[in-house]
């Protein structure tokens, strides 16, 4: 009999008005807390929770930097592709692939439709898989390299894994590994299906039931072969409903100024992140942008309180944040709108995540860095 084991589910994209609408986890994890995120997406809330700190102190926010000796320089060949083949999804996710085979990249990246000529100027944050220890080139330790430091045996499952594989695997780790100490099995299963049915609310409360289901039947087998079961079941970010859409690139292609030559510019679906060659050409933007009202420039003081602001300007030396709901359309990501979207404010209700656990948790945890010290303290290392 083992002793005790602490199972840590992150799923992606629960957000807490989901959590509302369809309660969940309560057998397994009955205390629930609201948990604020961080500006930005899966790339730079992940770390946070991994770390406990903030992407400013991490070192990752945005899933590409600028800089002018990118290590994903070679993609510009791609470039050469005729649009029709290099805009399709298949022949896109091929050339991943086998980008991802030969690049040597542990961490997650994906090109979606990011022009390949911009991959001159942009390289990768992630790149090394940060569900394992010495993952961060700021030095950051995470809950990787404090289990390792401390010699605890431990397993994690990332998106590399199919879902039911990931718990096929977990089942037989807790059957036949008597001294694993601590799992995290992270999901993206959820996130993929809400950002195409997020208005579905049978669909999603099945999708939810099916994780809560898989969840429940680890923490079922764990009892058997252990003592005391700790539970974590938490997420990084919600999902909003998209509302609205604008076309941004129209708005900028429409002045007088060339990009790429008097600016730069990384069409998020939520944000646009800009690079300035010349004063002039800031000048215009801005005063573009500040006429649109789909959207608000961010101020430098905003970005220090939210833990997001580099001072080299290495993730946009402006950024332009959409109202909640409203999605830049097209961007680099897609030609159409999913159904939701997150990586809105922080401050919406639909951003909140979700933070469960099996014993009551002191101080409060408030923030998705919070998880962090949760993990800590319930694997018995905080
Ligand atoms: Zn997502």
């Amino acid at each position: 009999m083992r002793d005790r084991v602490t199972l840590c589910f992150f799923v992606d994209a629960l957000g807490w008005e989901l959590f509302r609408k369809h309660p969940c986890f309560e057998d397994v994890a009955p205390h629930a807390y609201r948990q604020r995120t961080v500006l930005g997406y899966s790339c730079a809330a992940q770390p946070t929770i991994l770390t406990g700190e903030m992407p400013s102190t991490h070192g990752h926010w945005g899933m590409f930097y600028r800089t002018e000796r990118s290590q994903l320089a070679s993609l510009r060949h791609m470039r050469l592709l005729p649009p029709a083949l290099s805009s399709r999804w298949r022949v896109r996710s091929q050339i991943l692939k086998l980008h991802r085979r030969s690049s040597g990249i542990s961490g997650y990246y994906n090109l979606y439709r990011i022009p390949f000529e911009l991959f001159t100027k942009f390289d990768l944050v992630e790149q090394k898989n940060i569900y394992a220890p010495d993952a961060f080139a700021s030095g950051t330790p995470s809950i990787f390299d404090d289990l390792a430091g401390r010699s605890v045996p431990y397993r994690v499952w990332t998106w590399r894994t199919p879902l039911e594989t990931a718990f096929a695997e977990l089942e037989e780790s807790l059957a036949s590994e008597g001294d694993l100490r601590f799992a995290l099995l992270y999901t993206a299963y959820l996130d993929a299906f809400l950002h195409e049915n997020i208005g579905d609310e049978a669909a999603v409360g099945a999708a939810i039931r099916n994780i809560e289901r898989l969840v429940c039947r680890a923490v079922e087998r764990a009892r058997r072969t252990t003592r005391q079961v700790d539970v974590l079941v938490f997420s990084d970010h919600g999902m909003a409903p998209t509302t609205g859409e604008h076309d941004l690139m129209a708005e900028l292609r429409a002045l007088e100024l060339t990009p790429g030559h008097d600016y730069l510019v990384f069409y998020d679906s939520t944000m646009a992140r800009f690079w300035f060659a010349h004063g002039d050409a800031r000048t215009e933007i801005v005063g573009l942008l500040r006429e649109l009202s789909c959207g608000t420039m961010l101020e430098n003081g905003y970005l220090k309180d939210e833990g997001i602001h580099f001072e080299d300007g290495r993730f946009g030396e402006l950024i332009f944040l959409m109202n909640p709901g409203t999605i830049i359309v097209p961007s680099y990501m897609g030609g159409k709108a999913p159904a939701g979207m997150h990586g809105f404010s922080p401050d919406h209700e639909d951003s909140y995540a979700v933070l469960m656990s099996s014993e009551e948790l002191r101080p409060t945890p408030a923030h998705i860095r919070d998880t962090y010290a949760a993990m800590r303290r319930l694997a018995g290392i905080g």
